[in-house]
């Protein structure tokens, strides 16, 4: 069994992988066990156990990988839900065309991309993947196969953008994509002293501007740089691109991001010589990260964790102040912290994390309770604000905080298939729900009844490895 998600923690694995190819093909049934379920896995850039279903079954998506149809005068592609954002990249590019909405990595599956109802740099214009989806299938374990749109099946259709994979498996999703002049971005990059700092920049180039995001350094005061910048007309004499990419080679046994490696990185980023003005294509704008192929590894083999909030617009200045005072008081984190403002536009999803505010993420190297113990702390911050976790991002936070970060929970509830289920859920879901005690394994009910989930985590040992104190419910069997 291989499959992990991207913060490498938890160790859960399922105990069959079945790689799916035939879009038209029923689903297999879940594995003869008590409380066995099925989940689809896509390219597993969910950092959590989102996309992770212990001693259960994994339906690796990546063999439906078809296209079905491009409209290249109206920009709507229909594909199959395993096909990456980066494949759909390399076709519609060149005939002028981008997505309306992308993550911070290209590594990832449609179906993935609708499941968590991601959102990118310019959520404040266009709002989340999920608006622009035209119409998906949705096969359920009972063999029917639904047609959802916003016309049709609608409430399917809410159901399953950010249903995080319980609805049953996405085929098939079309999607409607955007113009562009060329693959090049004008970006216009200043540096902030403080949080204050950004709110302005915020409020005089994000206004102006198709996507912004920022970076800060979070061990500072929330100190930073503003980025921003839309789509432009290439000049003809640009010198041709060359990417290049490099790999980490192996895992290191600790992590290499520590308290020392972080101050200095964050000082010298923070003073880099920067243009202000510059082309950039849109590979380094939009996926920096992805210039580094299995930059997850330099965590060490205890895995990272990423904490992502959304903090609601009345709160989010006073709450991010709070939130930056306490993890610099801390002296944890890593340079890889996002600031961005999410705009007024709706998400169609039920359990859409996006919503009018500000989010914050960042990613932390697990050193068990101390990480935890920061974590509650946040946490506070975020529930007494009305705030929310990303579960796309999570492995740890409980069903209290994500019953009132999510509002239309319970109603969500009536939309899942009883053969699914995932560890996500079973950790974090509602304790009535079926799929919680569908999926359950041992080791799920364990972390479950665990408030703190710190105990295991404090004791985490090195990944491949169960924490000491969580026993395992499925010894792994051979794939299928
Ligand atoms: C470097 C990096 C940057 C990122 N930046 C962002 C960002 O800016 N914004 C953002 O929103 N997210 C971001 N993410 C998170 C990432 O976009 C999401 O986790 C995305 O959902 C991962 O897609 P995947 O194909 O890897 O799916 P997986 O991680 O494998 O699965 C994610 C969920 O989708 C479900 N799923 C997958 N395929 C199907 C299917 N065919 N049918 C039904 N359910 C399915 C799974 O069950 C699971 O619940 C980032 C991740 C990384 C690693």
């Amino acid at each position: 069994m291989s499959a992990r998600s991207w913060g490498r923690w938890p160790d859960a694995r399922a105990a069959r992988e079945v790689p799916l190819f035939d879009r038209s093909q029923a689903l297999p049934p879940p594995i003869p066990a008590p409380g066995s379920s099925l989940l689809a896995h896509g390219l597993g850039r969910s950092y959590g156990d989102v996309a992770l279903n212990e001693g259960g079954t994994l339906l690796l998506t990546r063999g439906l990988d078809r296209y079905i149809a491009l409209d290249p005068a109206t920009g709507v592609l229909r594909a199959e839900a395993g096909v990456s954002l980066d494949e759909i990249l390399q076709l519609i590019v060149p005939q002028g065309w981008f997505l309306a909405v992308t993550p911070g990595t290209r590594f990832i599956t449609l179906g993935g991309a609708v499941a968590n109802d991601v959102h990118g740099k310019n959520h404040h214009r266009a709002g989340s993947f999920g608006c622009h989806v035209r119409a998906f299938e949705l096969l359920r374990s009972s063999g029917e196969r639904l047609l959802c749109s916003p016309t049709e099946h609608t409430d399917w259709y809410a159901a399953t953008i950010g249903g995080l994979g319980l609805t049953g498996l996405i085929t098939w999703v079309e999607i409607q994509l955007v113009r562009i002049a060329s693959p090049f971005v004008s970006v216009h990059n200043q540096r902030f002293a403080g949080l204050e700092g950004y709110w302005a920049l915020d409020a005089e180039l994000g206004a102006r501007h198709g996507h912004s995001v920022a970076w800060v350094d979070c061990l500072h005061g929330g100190r930073g740089i503003y980025t921003a910048g839309d789509f432009v007309d290439a000049p003809p004499d640009l010198p041709p691109r060359r990417p290049s990419t490099v790999r980490v080679p192996l895992t290191p046994p600790v992590s290499l991001v520590n308290g020392l490696s972080l101050r200095a990185f964050n000082a010298a980023y923070y003073h880099r010589p920067l243009h202000t003005q510059e082309l950039q294509h849109y590979e380094p704008f939009f996926y920096p990260l992805d210039a580094m192929l299995d930059w997850n590894r330099i965590y060490g083999r205890r895995g990272f964790f990423q904490y992502q909030c959304v903090l609601p617009r009345a709160a989010m200045r006073d709450a991010a102040a709070e939130l930056f005072r306490r993890i610099g008081r801390s002296g944890q984190g890593s340079f890889l912290a996002v600031f961005k403002t999410f705009g007024d536009r709706r998400s169609p999803g039920l359990l859409s994390f996006p919503r009018p505010g500000a989010t914050l993420a960042l990613d932390f190297p697990n050193r068990g309770a101390a990480t935890l113990k920061l974590f509650t702390e946040l946490d506070a911050v975020v529930s007494a604000c009305g705030g929310a976790l990303y579960p796309a991002k999570d492995a740890r936070m409980s069903p209290e905080l994500f019953l009132s970060g999510y509002p239309r929970l319970h109603e969500f509830t009536r939309y899942i298939d009883p053969a699914f289920s995932s560890s996500f859920w079973r950790r974090a879901g509602p304790p009535c729900s079926a799929a919680r005690s569908a999926g359950a394994t041992r080791a799920d009910t364990v972390r479950a009844d665990s408030s703190t989930t710190s105990a295991s985590l404090a004791n985490a040992s090195p990944a491949g490895a169960p924490p000491a104190d969580a026993p395992r419910g499925h010894a792994p069997s051979a794939a299928a």
